[in-house]
This record gives structure tokens, sequence and C-alpha cells, in this order.
């Protein structure tokens, strides 16, 4: 009996490999034509500001409408895409698109939205990174302060002098600059210092046990005592109940975003989420 199912569990193993190898394989093949088929698309989440309880912000997030295999989430192919370097147009794309959205929700009469982009390493070591942005604030007339640009702790270890570099030529565009995922990298204090950034993510990972895990709770604790006096903003992720929202708000946290206060969707249903939204109290 053991032996049959130990067998049927490596026929299962290996035919989920296949399957993943397979798809790993489609996705690379059909990546180089994504773009001109205008296969991607940005879903946004919103942020909630605390102080005022309405949503005040938006994070555009990627995701690939593939012909065979639906909707891929960015996981699944950003490191696809930073690995042939495809990274430098899709991330054009994506920036182009966000402020396009940008600046629509704009001159709707939303002239507070920020809009979040994340970026990958690969955009601060090819392509045109800060002509990107100034071209793309320029053709879609949006203030570069509702542009906020999402750096992951892994951005900031490499290449040290020029990633310094662009982003204080990013800074005096005047975009605001966030460290997402903060807390899971090798934070250097000394980035904080030396960036010039504006606002912590803190990443989901922290917030999810918030509750129940002391040590949890305290690492947010820190990091928001620590943010506050670097007058640096903080926003939590990944908040998916009125328990991890409370906690937060006890811990002078200034912003959340999570399912909790909406998911990743398409700009229509966030233009009616937002509608809809009542202040949280
Ligand atoms: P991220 O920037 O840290 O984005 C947060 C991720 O958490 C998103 O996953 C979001 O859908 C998910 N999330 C939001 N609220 C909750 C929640 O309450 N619970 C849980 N469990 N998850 C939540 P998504 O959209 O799959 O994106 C994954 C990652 O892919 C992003 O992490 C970001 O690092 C990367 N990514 C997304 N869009 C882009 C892009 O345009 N360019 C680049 N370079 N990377 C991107
Ligand atoms: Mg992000
Ligand atoms: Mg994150
Ligand atoms: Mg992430």
């Amino acid at each position: 009996h053991a032996k049959e199912s130990g067998r049927n569990a490596f026929n299962f193993f290996t035919s989920q490999m296949n399957a993943d190898a397979t798809q790993t394989l489609m996705l690379r093949s059909g990546l180089a034509r994504a773009l001109e088929r205008q296969e991607f698309v940005l879903h946004y989440q919103p942020q909630v500001d605390l102080e005022t309880g309405r949503i005040m912000g938006t994070e555009a997030l990627l995701r690939w409408k593939h012909p065979d295999l639906g909707l891929v989430p960015p996981n699944r192919f950003i490191g696809i895409a930073e690995n042939s370097g495809l990274i430098v147009p899709i991330g054009e794309w994506v920036i182009q698109e966000a402020c396009r959205q940008a600046a629509a929700w704009y001159e709707a009469g939303l002239p507070q939205l920020t809009m979040a982009v994340n970026l990958s390493a690969i955009q601060f070591k090819r392509g045109n990174l800060v002509e990107t942005v100034e071209n793309a604030l320029f053709a879609h007339r949006i203030p570069a302060p509702l542009l906020e640009l999402e750096l992951t702790e892994s951005i900031l270890i490499q290449d040290t002098d020029n990633v310094l570099a662009t982003v204080d030529r990013l800074k005096s565009i005047g975009v605001k600059l966030s460290i997402d995922d903060f807390g899971t990298g090798y934070s250097s204090l000394m980035y904080l210092h030396r960036l010039n950034v504006d606002k912590l993510k803190i990443d989901q990972s922290f917030v999810r046990d918030l509750n129940d895990d002391p040590d949890d709770a305290a690492i947010v604790q820190a990091v928001i005592q620590m943010a506050k006096s670097l007058k640096l903003r903080t926003i939590a992720e990944g908040v998916e109940n009125s328990q991890q929202l409370d906690a937060l708000r006890r811990q002078s946290c200034d912003e959340v975003q999570g399912y909790f206060l909406g998911h990743p969707m398409l700009a229509d249903d966030f233009a009616r989420h937002l509608a809809d939204w009542k202040p949280l109290t």
C-alpha cells in the first residue's frame, strides 16, 4: 500500500513539475509579444488613510491576460521578464499606463489620489528610468507628487552609487518614493538615512499574525516608531480583518492596504469602490 501511494505521489509530483515547467516555457515564449498584443492590464488596490478614513491612494498591480493560461499573477512572470530584460519595456508600459489612469482620475475630480507603481532592480540598471518617469508625467500632465515609486530593498543593495544617484534624480523630479516589503530584505538603516524616501510599506508577513504573535506586534511597533522619528509615513500591507486594522490604528500606522479595504481591481471597479466608500470611523 505504502509503495503504491508512494509511486502515486511520485507520479503526481513529476507531472506537477512538468506542468510547472511547461507553463514557464509558455510564459517565456509568450512574453516577448505580450506587449504588442496588449495582453497586460493593471489592477488597482485602495490605500486608506487612517487619519481621515478615506481612500487617498492606489497601487497599480500588473497582470498578464494570457490567451491560454488566463489571468497570470506577476509573481509567475516578473522573474522571467527580469531575466530576459523584457522588464524594461514592460516596466515602461506600467509607468505610462498608471500615469494615464492617474490623469483620468485627476481630471475626473480626484485631485489627491496618489498612484503607486512597483519598480524592478533591472529598471535601475538598464533603461532610462528617470526619462521614462519625466516623459510619463509630462505626457499625462499630472503633478509629480501624485506618482509614488515603490522600491524594494533588493534594489537598494545593488550597485549602490548608481542607485543612489538615480533615486536622487527621481526625488528631484518631485515624485514620492516608498520602500516596499519593508523588513523582509537586507534593511540597512543607512539607506533610510541617505535615501530620502517618503514612506515605508510594512510587509504583509508582519501584519498577518499581528494579533497572535507578540514578536510581529513588536516589529510593527518598532518600524512605526522609527519611521516617525525619521519623519517617514507608514503603510501596512495585507490587512485582511478588523482586528489587524484596530491594532495598526492603536500603533499609529498612517495608512492601510489589504483585502479588508479592497482587493486589487479593474479601473472601473476601483472608481465604483471609491464612490461607494464610507470613511472608516
Ligand atoms: P507587492 O508590491 O508587495 O504587492 C502586494 C501583493 O499583495 C499584491 O500581489 C497584492 O494583490 C497582494 N495583496 C494585497 N492585499 C492583500 C491581502 O490582504 N492579503 C494577501 N494575502 N495579499 C494581498 P500581486 O498583485 O500578486 O503582486 C505580487 C508582487 O508582484 C508585488 O508585491 C510586486 O512585488 C510585484 N509586482 C506587481 N506589479 C508589478 C509591476 O508592475 N512591476 C514590477 N516590477 N513588479 C510588480
Ligand atoms: Mg508594491
Ligand atoms: Mg509589498
Ligand atoms: Mg512583494
